[in-house]
């Protein structure tokens, strides 16, 4: 038995049975037992293979979007480029490569880097060593000063906890996690929801279950705030749907394979898909323009990552051009990371449409 669930039983002999949100928040980030505060999940070596840590290639695209924006807002002095959840900080290391090449955008940049764990932190720092402007670590996204800023969140929504319901006879209730018959840790339904108008569902069987990601809407929406006072452009891509629906989508990973998500607390990552819909709707009640999801195929080509493939194969030894065309595949294909993945963006009203959202503008929800 983990460390964390010992604790958590404890919890729910005294206190009964925990929501959902709790147990996500507990099990990712509680500072002695939470999987991201103990070391480097991230990577062939750990858990999961994030985008980044792919190619450099996405993150250059990314950054040849952001200096893009940059320059489109005005080239601000004071610019903070900002990333939610940076992991190893290689995306922002491939993004500041991209920013080095014109020294008037770097030299109007602050870097800040939005990141719970201390371990990452020392990772992340290790990777902008190089980097020669200003970088601040900040543990909460409510602590960024106010003021124009480039914004990207990479598989950062995901890991913020969800609420479930349960669809019931007796009415929709809130899913907990108790001990069962078994005493094993089990999903149970809580006491039915007192006013169900607050949870607006589709139409749901008995047994349905349906999320809410409040923390990922709360996160849009003090996005969302900021850019309707100072320029920006932000920049999220995680997997997710567009509309809501029945479906249960916390998932855990250990070792690159799925795994129970009540088994071993700490000890797995845990995250759900983000409802791209409901966060556009959230970006555009604060007043933010809002567009998207489109997929990471269509996102990344319509920027031109093939002729980036194209210029490193150029360069690259013999024996290394094969390994390009399988990472370009493995970001943009859509049996690998292309469809599963969405971009979506936030931006300031007045502002230009970022590219290549201009069609979902017109086309609904793209390709
Ligand atoms: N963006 C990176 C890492 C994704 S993993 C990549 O693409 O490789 C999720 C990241 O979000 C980790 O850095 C994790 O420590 C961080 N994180 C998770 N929950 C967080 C929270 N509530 N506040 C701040 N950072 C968080």
């Amino acid at each position: 038995m983990t460390p964390l669930e010992a604790r958590l039983r404890a919890d729910i002999a005294t206190n009964g049975p925990i929501p959902v949100p709790r147990y996500m928040e507990l099990c990712l980030t509680d500072p002695a037992h939470g999987y991201y505060m103990r070391g480097d999940p991230i990577g062939a070596g750990g858990d999961f293979v994030t985008a980044p840590e792919v190619s450099q290639m996405f993150g250059e695209i990314i950054g040849a979007w952001l200096m893009t924006m940059f320059f489109a807002m005005g080239s601000h002095p004071g610019t903070r480029l900002v990333e939610l959840g940076p992991g190893r900080g290689t995306l922002m290391a491939d993004i500041l490569r991209v920013f080095a090449l014109r020294e008037d955008a770097t030299s109007a940049l602050e870097v800040v880097m939005v990141e719970a764990s201390p371990a990452l932190r020392e990772k992340q720092a290790a990777s902008l060593a190089s980097w020669p402007g200003r970088k601040t670590w900040i543990g909460r996204l409510e602590d960024l000063p106010p003021g124009p800023m480039l914004l990207v969140g990479n598989e950062f929504l995901d890991a913020l906890p969800i609420r479930q319901f349960v669809k019931m006879e007796t009415g929709l209730h809130e899913r907990g996690i108790g001990l069962g018959s078994d005493d094993a840790l089990a999903f149970l339904p809580l006491s039915p929801i007192v006013h169900p108008d607050e949870i607006v569902t589709p139409p749901l069987n008995h047994g349905d279950i349906f999320e809410r990601g409040e923390a990922a809407c709360a996160a849009v929406r003090n996005i969302a705030r900021r850019l309707g006072n100072r320029p920006g452009y932000a920049l999220f891509i995680d997997y997710g749907y567009d509309a809501p629906g029945a479906g249960d989508t916390l998932q855990a990973v250990h070792d690159h394979k799925t795994t129970d998500p009540l088994s071993e607390p700490g000890l797995n990552d845990l995250t759900s898909h983000v409802c791209f819909g409901a966060l556009r709707e959230a970006a555009r009640m604060m007043g933010a323009e809002a567009l998207g999801p489109m997929s990471q195929a269509a996102f990344l080509s319509q920027l031109g990552i093939s002729l980036r493939a194209d210029a490193l194969i150029k360069d690259a030894p013999t024996g290394r051009r094969a390994g390009i065309e399988a990472d370009l595949a493995r970001l943009v294909s859509p049996d690998q990371m292309g469809a599963l993945f969405k971009a979506m963006t936030i931006w300031s009203p007045g502002l230009p449409v970022p590219p290549p959202f201009q069609e979902t503008s017109t086309m609904g929800a793209g390709t």
